[in-house]
């Protein structure tokens, strides 16, 4: 529910229907606007709830309209908060007309190979920098990634090339080990459902890289973003990595580049493209990538690694050096054509 109200309500009339509101067990949310402040109710109303509170709430002076929110999704809605959400970390602001692209190697598989990895993506223009430690991975006999001592090796070398870095977590239980390491924690694909994982990175108070699950809808998605909201953390990026595929035969997964256009409608909140796992093949990740550009991302994650035939993950998918780099500099030509900067 959103209560708009009239121009020039006084902070008293504010305060009255946000009274109301608390007086029924619900949590009012201030929302700013260019002339008319606005309150909103993110919950999930029944019926008779709405009719309750929509009955005393228009009778309060200062009201002038009451809308009912048609999302399942609130504080992620664009009718919650019409104006982008922009993430600034390190030196960089995720969710403006800046495209930014988050590189490096699926895992951290050694300090040499993801330092030079760091270099060589931040040399062609990569503002994130990215390595697993904990890998979910498919088969309990796959490498699962460096653990600590990668995340370690992620600060070190963060800190050496001054990149933002992200990884990801796996458990609720890691979220304050990880959050000690990096900048932004990675949900990935596998645990977009996992509610405590949410509840805790949510409350970590880190920036939050979100995955779309591999047979998740839009709003299932958008829900999952909400947990993270709801904690009171407003640093959410969600990211587009793929659906799975009626046909594998040639792509690991298939690239949902529809919902950048509706996700950009429906949300406030940055969205990114990872090609690499969303097509799962290297070939065809430049084309994804400069795809996601045009249907309006914020920013790409893509897999790059020196050598990715003796990559320990993902080595199918990851860009060899010159081709991530050559990637880089299209996107600089393409970039004013998609209304970004880069
Ligand atoms: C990854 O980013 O390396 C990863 C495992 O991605 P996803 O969760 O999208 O499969
Ligand atoms: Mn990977």
């Amino acid at each position: 529910m959103l209560i708009l109200m009239r121009l020039g309500a006084t902070e008293e009339q504010i305060q009255e229907v946000c009274d109301a509101i608390k007086a029924r067990g619900f949590d009012p949310l201030l929302l700013p606007g260019e002339d008319r402040r606005a309150v909103g109710v993110p919950a999930a109303l029944s019926n008779d709830q709405k009719v309750d509170l929509e009955g005393v709430i228009s009778r309060l002076p200062g009201v002038s309209k009451i809308t009912q929110t048609s999302s399942p999704f609130k504080l992620a809605s664009i009718e919650y908060h019409p104006n982008p959400t922009v993430i600034p970390v390190k030196d960089v602001e995720i969710g403006t007309d800046e495209f930014v692209v988050f590189g490096g190697p699926c895992s951290v598989e050694s300090y040499e190979q993801f330092s030079t990895a760091a270099k060589m993506v931040k040399e062609a223009g990569s503002k994130v920098l990215r390595g697993g430690a904990f890998k979910p991975r498919t088969s309990p006999y796959s490498f699962q990634g460096l653990q600590e001592e990668g995340l370690r090796i992620i600060q070190q070398v963060g800190k050496e090339t001054g990149l933002a870095t992200i990884s990801e977590v796996m458990a609720a239980d890691m979220v304050e080990t990880v959050a000690e390491y990096v900048d932004i924690l990675q949900i990935g694909a596998r645990s977009m459902q996992n509610f405590p994982l949410l509840i805790e990175a949510g409350k970590s108070g880190k920036p939050v890289f979100l995955k779309r699950g591999p047979a998740a809808t839009i709003d299932e998605f958008l829900l999952a973003s909400e947990y993270l909201l709801n904690q009171g953390n407003e640093n959410v990026i969600l990211c587009e990595r793929g659906v799975l595929p009626i046909d594998r035969t040639y792509v690991r997964n298939t690239l949902d580049l529809n919902s950048v256009p509706v996700l950009k409608e429906l949300t406030h909140l940055p969205v990114i493209v990872d090609p690499s796992h969303g097509v799962g093949v290297a070939r065809y990740v430049p084309a994804m990538a400069k795809a996601a550009m045009f249907a309006g991302a914020d920013g790409v994650m893509i897999e790059m690694h020196p050598d990715p035939r003796e990559a320990l993950s993902d080595g199918s998918q990851a860009l060899d050096p010159a081709t991530f780099s050559q990637l880089l500099g299209e996107f600089k030509q393409l970039a004013p054509i998609a209304g970004k900067r880069f």
